[in-house]
């Protein structure tokens, strides 16, 4: 119930009770992201965090879903996270799904059966930020893993029956590597195939280091039709076999896609092809935020 600075939560988690186990974000060099460059990274001592379940408690009269915040939680040890889960278990016995932000090297530092452990202690999804499929991409955003990295942990823990919502940036490539970002954004979905993937629309945070790089000139962001282009290349090349609920309806976008893949592909594709030459349907820039 106390927070420290800016809270960051995905938008399917607008009703859970966010709890802060971790202040920022234990990687935090991104160089689009903006959310936690004001915190310096640290573990919140169990006894805080318990102490906040308790006032949420006394507080909350029913608590269904439980966020873990901040950045990549999931970087805390196994002890810890079972140590909160198990308070959350003892506190919220309605509470049916806790969920929490991680980063594909988190998952790989974890053995199966400590991914299993948290399982069976009611972690039921994790948030990971993948951004782009394309290596030189990730590199020069400097993500800090790779794509065969990322693929791997998003297969273990699919695998181990740990849901992953993934998120991915149109227009982090910029003019430059636009239809490498689609092509590889497509087929790193296809060889995941996550549960749940979203397209987010890529905006420039002053401050960070991408900012600077479009202030001197070394970045160019696409139009938005250029976004809607990409958004459709990057659909054309997905292909997954099971259902992956895929949503772009984002604040950051300019089009809003919602749908089921594979069978919702088609119609998807229909819309944006439609809406790279219909402006109106593009929501104002004025409107659009993170
Ligand atoms: S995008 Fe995610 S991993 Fe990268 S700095 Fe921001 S919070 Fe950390």
């Amino acid at each position: 119930m106390r927070y420290e600075g800016d809270i960051y939560r995905p938008p399917s988690e607008a009703y859970s009770y966010i709890l802060q186990i971790t202040i920022g974000c234990a990687h935090n060099k991104c160089t689009f992201c903006g959310s936690f460059k004001a915190k310096k990274f640290r573990i919140r001592h169990l006894d805080e965090v318990f102490e906040d379940l308790e006032m949420a408690r006394r507080y909350y009269k029913r608590v269904e879903r439980i966020f873990l915040a901040d950045g990549d939680a999931l970087v805390c040890k196994n002890s810890y996270l079972l140590a909160v889960l198990e308070k959350i278990e003892e506190l919220f016995p309605e509470c049916d799904r806790v969920s929490i932000y991680g980063r594909g090297t988190d998952i790989l530092r974890k053995t199966d059966e400590e991914l299993l452990e948290l399982k069976a202690h009611n972690l039921g999804m994790i948030y990971m930020g993948v951004e782009s499929g394309n290596p030189e991409i990730l590199r020069r955003i400097q993500k800090g893993e790779t794509r065969e990295q990322m693929i791997e942990a998003v297969k273990k823990s699919e695998g181990l029956g740990i849901p992953v919502s993934l998120t991915f940036l149109s227009g982090i490539g910029g003019r430059e590597l636009w239809r490498e970002n689609a092509i590889d954004t497509g087929t790193i979905i296809s060889e995941m195939e996550p549960s749940y993937a979203s397209f987010l629309t890529l905006m420039l945070v002053p401050g960070t280091p991408l900012y600077d790089q479009y202030k001197r000139g070394e970045f160019e962001l696409l139009r938005p039709d250029e976004v809607l282009k990409e958004a459709e290349l990057m659909l054309e090349n997905i292909n997954v076999t099971k259902k992956c609920v895929f949503r772009s309806n984002h604040a950051s976008n300019y089009v809003s896609l919602k749908g089921d893949l594979p069978i919702d592909k088609e119609a998807m594709i229909q819309k944006l092809r439609v809406a790279q030459h219909h402006s109106e349907m593009w929501k104002d820039e004025r409107f659009r935020m993170l």
